[in-house]
């Protein structure tokens, strides 16, 4: 039988026949593709502006430089996210406060967040793990009362809704990211959504070199931008996945809603919270680690034996080397690292099949059923 990965981006034909029509155009950086891409983005996010670069990691780290992130600045976040998310608070220069999730969304806990707030915050950045958003509706309130920006990470969570309303189509600013293994790809890729024209302007320095061109053919730069912008070939792919990301994340709950159908409860997983306001970015269920007798690893093996690909997303970044290095160790966020000790991604993209579900679901009582005490 085939593998069956975790995951796996659905291109279609159109969208490959346009990247070859821009390879063969003669403009292949950014230029009219990005232009468009940039205003379907805007249409889809409610009209507000949006800026696209070639990573979510660039539009974080952007995002914090708008915001004006200076040493000494705390930006409060969660340690069960990509490490992009804090590695980028350091290195624009701020300190990143770390608190715990709350082990019902396995997202930020927003009583932590309030408690964790002193004179030096600046900024709070929330994670939409898995794509089940943030309430943004106390997210929102914390913001207001202490006057902090927010920065929503919202890299696994395109097309996810708050009471119905599409995340990024209102709040403050809205960091997604087009890597392979999100809902929708330009292979790589980010885009920021603003608030205003005037933040557009200062996102398009920091994302080119700092430059401003003016319509006489001169230049000059004001700060020190980087190298941050996608190609047209990258946003011909975007251009293409946009159209479909809504019937994807459609899609990837009908599969979703199969698994929790589908999955022996007896099993002793610990299923995530159902909503239908997710993405479903991704499908994580939590081992029952203590009455295993073996490890992670060994049942990620014995599912790839299988043919399925299982992922971990993600161990408690605080117990990574570097973060050790800076104070942080065990029992620090016990929330954060049980679920990211026990934790594993199962297949889930819009091109599988309800009988692809029911394979992983029998293949986890193959593995599982004969390593429970
Ligand atoms: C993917 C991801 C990022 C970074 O996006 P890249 O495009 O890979 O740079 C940041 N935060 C979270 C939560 C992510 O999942």
């Amino acid at each position: 039988m085939d593998f069956l990965p975790f995951t796996r981006p659905s291109i279609d034909e159109e969208t490959i026949a346009d990247v070859a029509n821009v390879l063969r155009s003669g403009w292949i950086t950014s230029g009219p593709k990005v232009q468009a891409f940039e205003a379907a983005l805007s249409e889809y996010f409610g009209g507000r502006p949006v800026r696209v670069v070639n990573s979510g990691t660039g539009s974080l780290e952007i995002a914090l430089r708008l915001i004006d992130i200076k040493p000494g600045d705390e930006v409060i976040t969660t340690p069960l996210t990509w490490v992009a998310t804090v590695n980028v608070i350091i290195n624009t220069g701020g300190k990143p406060v770390l608190v715990d999730i709350d082990p019902a969304t396995r997202n930020i806990d927003l009583d932590a967040v309030e408690a964790a707030i002193t004179p030096n915050t600046r900024a709070i950045i929330p994670v939409d793990l898995a794509g089940l958003p943030v309430d943004r509706d106390r997210l929102y309130a914390i913001a207001a009362k202490y006057k902090l920006r927010v920065i929503e990470d919202a890299a696994q969570s395109q097309g996810s809704t708050w009471k119905g309303q599409k995340l990024g189509s209102f709040g403050d600013l809205c960091s997604i990211s087009f890597h392979a293994n999100k809902n929708m790809t330009t292979t790589e890729g980010g885009a920021l959504v603003l608030n205003t024209p005037e933040e557009a302007r200062q996102f398009e320095k920091w994302r080119l070199q700092g430059v401003t061109r003016f319509p006489d053919g001169t230049m000059d730069v004001d700060l020190p931008g980087g190298k941050f912008n996608l190609t047209d070939v990258a946003a011909a792919i975007g251009l293409g996945q946009l159209k479909k990301l809504d019937a994807f994340n459609a899609r990837r709950k009908v599969l979703a809603k199969h698994y929790f159908d589908q999955i022996d409860r007896t099993l002793g997983l610990e299923l995530p919270l159902w909503s239908d306001d997710s993405n479903w970015h991704m499908f994580q269920p939590l081992l029952p680690i203590d009455r295993m007798t073996i490890s992670r690893g060994e049942f990620i093996a014995r599912m790839k034996e299988k043919g399925i690909g299982v992922g971990v997303h993600y161990p408690a970044l605080h117990l990574f080397t570097y973060f050790r290095g800076l104070g942080y160790k065990e029992g620090m966020y016990p929330h954060s690292e049980r679920v990211g000790a026990s934790t594993i991604t199962l297949p889930l993209f819009p091109a599988m099949s309800e009988a692809d579900v029911e394979r992983v679901c029998t293949a986890l009582v193959e593995v599982l059923r004969p390593a429970l005490r």
